[in-house]
């Protein structure tokens, strides 16, 4: 075998690393159980510990982990030696099936919105058999769920996995009825494009607000920024290709099939593509990527940004997830085929998707709100914080068509001519892309584009899965009666159509226009987080979730609490940072420039030289200082005002907080652009982005 190939997932405790260290009839016990979801026999997981220890120690781990994702978005682990001390005082390995299947973390700390009082504090990760374990830094790392004392998840994977469940079964009805009785399982598949912005370190390291907040929040524009469009898909540069090449080489490692890389439309901005696998490995591996692209920028003497909107007036950074539906027989159920036109199946599942989307829309808007991703949506290059879906010219006529009961003809395939005779005839996609909307279809899967960059895809493929499963049902339902299977799916079709069209554009979402004209349809418009969180926990949505067994109505009550915590905390931390880099640094940095222009002014006044000049910068300088404290004064007041109560505080930041702060950084800026540069006390823009 070549090095590329017979070292990618070398350090994943793969299907193969498994079924070549266990039994085979433990191996067979173990896949059976995870296939019919039974609960794992303890002797069973005894040997797939033993096996799996083996492996690591052999790997050189020295420390495992139960590794989880609770609610801060982030990965969490707590490491424990493999060494033990045994009976008669010597060293001895202890990991059996007890340590692999369960852990009790105190793990007081981590938010549980108010299902678990700190003097109650246990909380229990436990084995997910369902996402393979591997080794980072010399630690096993054993994929987890998060519970608290109580039985509720406290974390992100909990919720995915029971949506991957239901998801399966609603898909396996349908399926049924269009005779595919060998099939066994569908699962969701998602793969997460994921961008990012690059800066040097050394310049990072000099401004509190990257630091602390992972965003500017005070930066002129730079005399170039994006406008060129020189950026999009250029050359890398030998130093980032160089961290990419690394990066590349420790995902693959990890059994991340990174896949293609290249530079965004914003200076300093890169995207990496991942191959798709299962939601549930793919959100694991998406928490990897981002990891190990900050680790790896380090070795590298840059930061990797992730924030969503790192530099006002620049491209932000989203996440797009894309989503389709596959069978254990190999099937892609959002596959149209040669001729979706007689692909009845198809256009059932895609008329349960337009379905669920019109009648979840606030969902989809909720499952991406976060203070930071706020920064980013409804900007002009991000989708804006009103969900639509795009399916192309030809699938939307093809369902218009069978809402009106027309004939529809198929166009044929597409050949584009180039004019230039030696390049071959080349077959093209009957329809184009559309770059802008929210939820686009894209050939054979659906491509959610809210996400930020910088939140897990658990949410969202817990929310489209739940939603879609829904809508399944409800035809299933109806399909499982019918007399007449196929009139009854077209009728469903044509009702969909009928109901739920205004949540299909085509056209241009980032212009002026549609917002309007989305308001005419009477689609949601939930322009920031508060908005987005109340309606998570309205009575349509519990009844939702629970009906489903996603969250229960205290999961729910306990996420729309952190959310809202996180919010008004993240934003407070943001208001603080800005009024101590005002106040510390950029006020005394500009008086001191400007008493030394009152000087020049002053000496050439008694020289009787003309002044005009100086005079007029002083001038300048002189009211942006005031402006300055003035708008310092605001930011502060505003800071001791804020209320306590979250829901309360998070809507003052929004209304109070977040004006006071922009306003601030107006008056910042401006006085940027007038300052001599020796003077400023952070690095520029121009600096930060060109600098790679
Ligand atoms: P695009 O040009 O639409 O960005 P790609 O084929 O490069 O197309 O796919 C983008 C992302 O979508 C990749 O991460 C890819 O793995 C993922 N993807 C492709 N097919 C599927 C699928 N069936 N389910 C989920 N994700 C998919
Ligand atoms: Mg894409």
């Amino acid at each position: 075998m070549d090095n590329l190939t017979e070292s990618f997932g070398e350090l994943v405790f793969s299907d193969r690393a498994m079924a070549e260290r266990m039994s085979d009839e433990s191996y067979r016990a173990l896949k059976d159980a995870i296939r019919s979801g039974e609960p794992l026999d303890i002797n069973v997981a005894n040997a797939v510990a033993d096996a799996m220890k083996a492996w690591a120690l052999e790997k050189g781990a020295t420390h495992y982990t139960h590794w989880f994702q609770p609610l801060t978005g982030v990965t969490a682990e707590k490491h424990e030696g493999f060494l033990g001390c045994g009976r008669d005082g010597s060293a001895i390995i202890e990991f059996s099936g007890k340590e692999l299947i369960m852990s009790e973390p105190d793990a007081s700390s981590f938010p549980s919105g108010g299902l678990r009082p700190t003097f109650e504090a246990r909380g229990y990760t436990a084995w997910d058999p369902t996402s393979h374990a591997f080794i980072k830094d010399a630690t096993l790392c054993i994929p987890t769920l998060f519970f608290s004392y109580g039985g509720d998840a406290l974390d992100k994977k909990t919720p995915l996995l029971r949506s991957m469940d239901l998801i399966n079964r609603e898909c396996l009805r349908i399926l049924k009825l269009f005779g595919h009785e060998d099939v066994k399982k569908v699962i969701s598949t998602s793969g997460a494009e994921q961008e990012y912005f690059l800066v040097e370190k050394s310049l990072y390291d000099q401004r509190p607000d990257l630091v602390l907040c992972s965003r500017t929040l005070f930066g002129a524009k730079s005399p170039k920024g994006q406008e060129m469009d020189d950026h999009y898909y250029g050359a890398i540069s030998p130093r980032v290709s160089y961290f990419m090449r690394d990066l590349d080489t420790e995902l693959w490692q990890l059994g991340v099939f990174a896949k293609t890389e290249h530079k965004e439309v914003a200076p300093g901005q890169y995207e990496l593509a991942p191959v798709f696998a299962d939601s549930n490995t793919a959100t694991d591996h998406n928490q990897l990527v981002m990891e190990i692209m900050k680790k790896t920028a380090l070795r590298h003497g840059m930061v990797c940004l992730l924030h969503e909107k790192p530099f006002a007036g620049l491209n932000g950074s989203g996440k797009h997830n894309n989503w389709s539906l596959s069978t254990d027989t190999g099937m892609n159920l959002l596959a149209p085929g040669k001729s979706p036109k007689d692909n009845l199946q198809f256009l059932l599942f895609l008329a349960a998707i337009i379905k669920a989307v019109d009648e979840h829309q606030d969902l989809l808007r909720v499952c991406c709100a976060a203070a930071s991703n706020d920064c980013r949506l409804g900007g002009f290059e991000a989708p804006p914080a009103i969900v639509s879906m795009f399916l192309g010219d030809t699938l939307y006529d093809l369902l218009t068509s069978i809402e009106h009961k027309e004939e529809y003809e198929e166009g044929g395939d597409r050949i584009l001519e180039s004019g230039v005779c030696t390049v071959p005839r080349l077959r093209i996609d009957t329809t184009d892309r559309n770059r802008t909307s929210p939820f686009a279809f894209t050939g054979n899967k659906f491509e959610f584009r809210m996400l930020g960059s910088s939140q897990s895809i658990a949410d969202a493929n817990t929310v489209i899965n739940t939603i879609v499963a829904e809508a399944l049902s409800e035809f299933a339902e109806r399909l499982e009666k019918a007399e007449d299977f196929r009139r009854e799916a077209f009728r469903i079709i044509r009702h969909t159509m009928q109901d739920h069209k205004r949540i299909l554009y085509n056209g241009n979402n980032y212009s002026e226009e549609w917002i309007k004209e989305a308001e005419s349809r009477g689609l949601a418009h939930l322009p920031t987080t508060v908005d987005a969180m109340h309606c998570f926990i309205s009575e349509k949505n519990i009844a939702l979730f629970t009906r489903w067994g996603i969250y229960t109505e205290r999961e729910m009550r306990s996420r729309y609490d952190i959310s809202l915590e996180n919010y008004a905390k993240l934003i407070r931390i943001e208001a603080s940072t800005m009024l101590s880099m005002a106040q510390r640094s950029i006020l005394p940095a500009v008086i001191g420039y400007e008493s030394k222009i009152a000087e020049a002014v002053s000496a050439k006044d008694r020289l009787g030289v003309p002044n005009d000049a100086e005079y007029a910068l002083l001038k300048g300088l002189s009211a942006g200082v005031n402006a300055l404290h003035k708008r310092i004064g605001g930011l502060f007041d505003a800071i001791a005002a804020m209320p306590k109560e979250n829901a309360e505080a998070a809507a003052y930041c929004r209304d109070k907080l977040l004006p006071a702060m922009g306003s601030l950084r107006e008056a910042a800026d401006a006085l940027e652009t007038i300052t001599a540069k020796e003077y400023w006390p952070f690095p520029g823009y121009e600096e930060l982005l060109f600098n790679l």
